[in-house]
């Protein structure tokens, strides 16, 4: 597929794999996926994964995210983990702002600017993600919220930083549904992310913006997603737990 930007696309493992059954997964994962060079492919496995996988995935072509990090360096933060410590196990991406964390963690726009911040201050590249909920849709609020969440998840990046920040598109009435947005409605919501961007910082930046789907994304359904001009790639969830369904995905999206 001739695409304008390169495609990223990352794995969610969410909170599953044990290290033995991560190892499997990366194992397998290096095998089917060796010779894939026109796509950017990241797996974000657990915490407690990362050192384990880190290992394992050195020399190849598969590049580690982590599924959240503090907007602190260090101290009194309980539970938290800080970005120097993804460093040590050369984690490159950090995915923030899922739709899970927003919901469960009641994580704001302004929370999810300030790590994005410190994310690009450990010269790490954030994936941050945004999407309306059904409820939004089927009253008519996408674009509102989905411009919302860019503006306010994105506030006070620097031109430079945004150049090395990814955005996610991820409805929510689409994540571990079965149910994914169609090519048409993604595309819609793409362009109009990049609208936003446009007027946000400039069209240089717009244009060069790298914008994964997410939602329901599978091996039937990645090629034509993935065909869309503004659709840059895809953040699986479900779909990143098995070799066979992740890497299907990646092959039919190239
Ligand atoms: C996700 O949680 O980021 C996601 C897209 O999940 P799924 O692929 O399972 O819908």
């Amino acid at each position: 597929m001739n695409k304008e930007r390169k495609l990223i696309i990352a794995g969610n493992w969410k909170m599953n794999k044990t290290v033995a059954e991560a190892l499997d997964l990366v194992n397998g994962l290096k095998r089917e996926l060796a010779n894939v060079k026109e796509v950017d492919i990241v797996v974000c496995p657990p915490f407690t994964a990362l050192s384990e996988v880190s290992k394992e995935i050195l020399n190849t072509n598969l590049r580690l995210g982590a599924q959240n990090m503090s907007e602190q360096n260090m101290g009194a933060f309980t539970g938290e983990i800080a970005a120097g410590m993804l460093k040590e196990f050369s984690v490159r991406y950090v995915i923030l702002g899922h739709s899970e964390r927003r919901q469960y963690q009641k994580e704001t726009d302004e929370l999810i600017a300030r790590k994005a911040l410190a994310v690009h201050a450990a010269a790490l590249k954030p994936i941050v993600c945004v999407g309306e909920t059904l409820a939004e849709r089927e009253s008519g609020l996408t674009e509102k919220i989905v411009e919302q969440q860019v503006r306010g998840s994105l506030a006070g990046l620097s031109q430079e930083q945004m150049e090395e920040t990814i955005l996610a598109y991820e409805p929510v009435w689409a994540i571990g549904t079965g149910r994914n947005a169609t090519s048409p409605q993604a595309q819609e919501v793409h362009a109009f992310i990049r609208h936003t961007l446009n007027q946000m910082f400039d069209e240089t930046i717009a244009k060069r913006a790298r914008i994964q789907y997410g939602g329901s994304v599978k091996p039937s359904n990645a090629r034509d997603l993935m065909s869309q001009p503004d659709v840059d790639g895809a953040l699986v969830g479900g779909a990143s737990l098995e070799v066979r369904s992740f890497s299907d995905i990646i092959k039919n999206s190239i």
